[in-house]
């Protein structure tokens, strides 16, 4: 039996996983629980339970550690035994609209200054009548990890960054602390944190063991970001799904509000990140996935297709390039699919490669090594034509699933976020 056991929990848009691994990262076990309608604290609730249960007996008993991740800025007022005084507001909720508009008039380049920042939904909260009983705004990782250890009040910096929280000083700026709406705002802990034992009820119900640790948890793409494995400065992880989103560690804050560009603190690092509208879903518009391994199979990397294209599903673009109404570029197109397709993933190529440009440009670390994840990530032709535009190495994610870096997460704790910057 192994001595040690350690449990990550990801909730994702659509559904909670687990991943429990041992000391040296194998997977010892994974579960799953898709979420059936409209998501609320008693569906988180039941997730997690059930998730817990899921995970085999032997494995529970020798539980040293949990970290749970969620959607980022995905948030829900409590009352002051910590349950929740109304339906929670997810992600990508945009209600918070006018609220967001009074946030940029106090702070025009700060990330609260948008619909959908923790601060913005907060200040909505404060306009509705279960406000009265409010005591705690918690991020859904804070929720969920509430549920097993029993502390309320208590966030992450990653989790809290959208909500104002200054990753340096762990604290709040005055003009936020000032808001009447701060006293239900959390106190930020480093990702990783002990927040304490699992709850003596939690313990009995699963029988875990009594000493078995909650840590603080982080976002649902910083864990998948812990998964890939990068750790140094310079590395980066390029996720090749629906949408193509860069992010590369870097020794410098860089930020750049026009270009959607922003650093999470990671350790001593920072963790910068960008996202194109480029990405899978135009590849998707034009080949089903079996043509796209077919095809991409008659493509020589090594040659330039000759056309010259900026995939995009539809106008507009963000990042490295800001202009909302920016316009696809998908011609000519030449008869032969391949052909066409080569000249796809060439202007994905092109797009990524320019987005860790401007990320250099901004100031941060130059890149040396791409780790690759999502559904482009396997495409030898893709990897090689990219590898050729990016001019560093191009491996593949060590793992992608979110729950993986979570249980790193809370097998090593804070260490993970230095492991590749001497302290
Ligand atoms: P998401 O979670 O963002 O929807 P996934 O990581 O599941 O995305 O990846 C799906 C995307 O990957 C699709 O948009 C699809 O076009 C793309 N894709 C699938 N197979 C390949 C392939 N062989 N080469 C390049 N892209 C691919």
């Amino acid at each position: 039996l192994t001595p040690h056991a350690f449990l990550g929990i990801d909730f994702g848009t659509g559904g909670a996983r687990a991943t429990v691994i041992d000391e040296v990262g194998e997977i010892l076990a994974e579960c799953r629980y898709d979420f059936h309608g409209e998501q609320s604290a008693a569906l988180w609730r039941t997730a997690l339970f059930e998730l817990i249960g899921q995970v085999p007996a032997a494995l529970r008993s020798v539980l040293r550690a949990v970290a749970i991740d969620a959607t980022s800025a995905t948030v829900l007022l409590c009352d002051a035994a910590g349950e929740a005084l109304s339906a929670p507001l997810l992600y990508n909720d945009v209600r918070a609209g006018d609220e967001a508009a009074s946030l940029a008039q106090r702070a025009p380049d700060s990330l609260v200054a948008t619909p959908t920042s923790g601060l913005a939904k907060l200040l909505w909260f404060q306009r509705q009548p279960e406000f009265a009983n409010a005591r705690h705004l918690m991020h859904q990782a804070d929720w969920l990890a509430f549920q097993l250890h029993g502390q309320l009040g208590i966030s992450d910096y990653h989790n809290a960054l959208k909500t104002g929280a200054d990753p340096d000083t762990l604290d709040y700026p005055a003009w936020i602390k000032q808001l009447p709406a701060a006293a239900l705002l959390p106190r930020i802990v480093e990702p990783g944190t002990v927040i304490g034992p699992v709850s003596g009820r939690i313990a009995h119900h699963f029988a875990l063991p009594r000493d078995c640790l909650v840590r603080a948890g982080t976002t649902d793409s910083i864990a998948a970001f812990l998964a890939a494995g990068a750790t140094k400065p310079g590395e980066a992880v390029s996720s090749l799904g629906s949408t193509l989103v860069l992010k590369l560690l870097s020794e410098r804050q860089v930020d750049s509000p026009e270009h959607g560009v922003y650093s999470h603190r990671f350790g001593e690092l920072w963790l910068a990140g960008g996202a194109s509208n480029s990405g899978g879903a135009v590849l998707r518009m034009f080949f089903s996935d079996a043509e796209l391994q077919s095809l991409s199979g008659e493509i020589d990397p090594n040659r330039p297709s000759g056309l010259d294209y900026y995939p995009l599903p539809k106008p507009g673009e963000r990042f490295p390039i800001n202009d909302p109404l920016y316009l696809p570029r998908l011609t000519p197109r030449p008869d032969d699919p391949a052909h066409f397709l080569h000249g796809l993933l060439e202007g994905i190529a092109r797009i990524e490669a320019h987005g860790y440009e401007l990320l250099r440009k901004l100031g941060a670390t130059p890149l040396t090594a791409v780790l690759s994840a999502g559904g482009g990530a396997h495409n030898a032709a893709f990897t090689a034509l990219r590898a050729r535009f990016l001019g560093v190495p191009v491996g593949t994610a060590a793992h992608t699933e979110a729950a993986y870096g979570s249980a790193l997460l809370a097998r090593d704790g804070t260490r993970l976020l230095y492991s590749g910057h001497a302290k």
